[in-house]
């Protein structure tokens, strides 16, 4: 790359076009800065990209080095797919007139000799999750194939017509695909209030792209759904606690149940559990019932961030520490859903609190997640006083493969393979 790709701005319509003399900006928490040349990738197939409405777009001057900030022009952002790590969040400047952004990241972009370059790293290899991996016209058939097949499961009916057709959900697409990562929602409530949930919004706020399972699943309609899938799918995972859910260690003795009875039909395949970690005794009973391995979201591993975003009723960021604990204590797989948002994820601050937490509760993988919020909502609500110089997100990376060579970096829930190979390791 001879030059920084020019910076793409969005007229009032929607349409995008670059500006040659301005070189493109990236933003890191409310730091405006250069991109390096070294972090640019072209942009990856299956992503968006978009104009950010009343925010107005903001680069550098070629010749001068100057910010320039330009306020009849929209700010233009890209959508990057599953197992894409962003480095840095496009550059804008807020107007009165800003709307809150939908539940998605915001990657900066730029365009260099015909094509679109974003910073970011490909964390993942897999590509279970990428819509490049789908044929959307054929989906519908097989979802009302395994519907006819099962017509009294209404677990398998819920993820085929809601979450497979009407969501989009990658992981229910591949249930009716009979490959990889199938979802098995559970729990209809929560013990937390996430500023940018998927599946509950207040009125006042943005939609929530899902819904919470609207019904209590039997465990015989668990069992089946699992079954079904683990005995047929190539690296077949079944998964609880997915986007159409609250917090399946809610129902801790129903998945409890169901986890015992699946193990004892089949001992294929993997039993995942994603969760936000807030009852690690629970959690300890999945595990002796068979649950394989667990993946624990987290925005921030200090526990004020957490606490602000994750706003949890009953529990606090030491279960969470606990559950990762329990984890690796009774030798399970443990990830951590790791939220990126340059400039605070990378801050020295979040740095030093993820060194200490993995002294003594080290994740065997962190899934490196572009975090799914406005900008300014985040920064507003959870980060106003935060103030901490940042490192960069590789740089962030490399540090922790330094002191902890053992931690895996991803993006996606893993297949048997590897997690008996880090067993073994262990
Ligand atoms: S823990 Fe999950 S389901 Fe509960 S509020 Fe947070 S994002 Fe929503």
């Amino acid at each position: 790359m001879k030059q920084l790709p020019s910076l793409l701005v969005s007229d009032r319509a929607g349409n995008l076009f670059d500006i040659p003399d301005t070189e493109m900006a990236g933003k890191s928490g409310r730091t405006i800065h250069p991109v390096q040349a070294h972090d640019l990738i072209p942009l990856p197939d299956g992503s968006q990209v978009f104009m950010m409405p009343e925010r107005s777009a903001i680069g550098f001057d070629r010749r001068t080095g100057r910010r320039k900030n330009f306020k009849d022009y929209f700010a233009v952002a890209a959508y990057i797919p599953p197992s894409y790590t962003h480095l840095a969040m496009a550059a804008y400047g807020m107007t009165e007139r800003a709307p809150r952004l939908p539940l998605m990241s915001f990657t900066a972009v730029g365009w260099y000799r015909g094509r679109m370059y974003v910073p970011a790293v490909h964390i993942d290899r897999e590509i279970k999750h990428l819509p490049t991996s789908f044929d959307d016209n054929i989906i519908s058939n097989k979802v009302e194939a395994m519907v006819s097949k099962y017509p009294h499961n209404r677990l398998i009916a819920h993820h085929g017509r809601q979450c497979a057709v009407e969501y989009g959900c990658a992981n229910a697409k591949n249930f009716f695909l009979q490959r990889w990562e199938a979802p098995i929602a559970v729990a209809g409530g929560c013990n937390a209030n996430c500023i940018a949930c998927i599946s509950f919004q207040p009125s006042s706020s943005v939609p929530s792209p899902q819904e919470r399972i609207p019904f209590l699943p039997t465990v015989e309609e668990i069992v089946e759904m699992a079954v079904v899938h683990l005995i047929t799918a190539p690296k077949a995972i079944v998964s609880f606690g997915q986007g159409c859910e609250g917090e399946p260690l809610l129902q801790g003795p129903r998945i409890e149940k169901a986890l015992r009875e699946i193990r004892r039909q089949t001992r294929k395949g993997v039993l995942h559990l994603n969760t936000n970690g807030s009852r690690p005794t629970v959690l300890a009973k999945l595990f002796d019932a068979g649950l394989d391995s667990v993946r624990i979201s987290l925005n921030s591993v200090q526990p004020e961030l957490y606490h602000r975003y994750y706003k949890p009723n009953n529990y606090s960021f030491e279960d969470v520490r606990e559950s990762l604990r329990v984890a690796r204590t009774m030798n399970k797989y443990a990830s951590m859903n790791y939220f990126v948002f340059p400039g605070i994820t990378d801050s020295k601050k979040e740095a030093a609190a993820l060194m200490r937490l993995f002294r003594t509760a080290r994740p065997n993988l962190i899934q490196w997640r572009n975090f799914n919020i406005d900008p300014e909502w985040y920064l507003t609500e959870v980060c106003h006083d935060y103030r901490s110089p940042r490192l960069g997100v590789k740089k962030l990376m490399f540090l922790i493969q330094k002191k902890f060579p053992d931690i895996q970096f991803g993006y996606n829930n893993k297949a048997a393979s590897v997690i008996h190979k880090s067993k073994e390791a262990a």
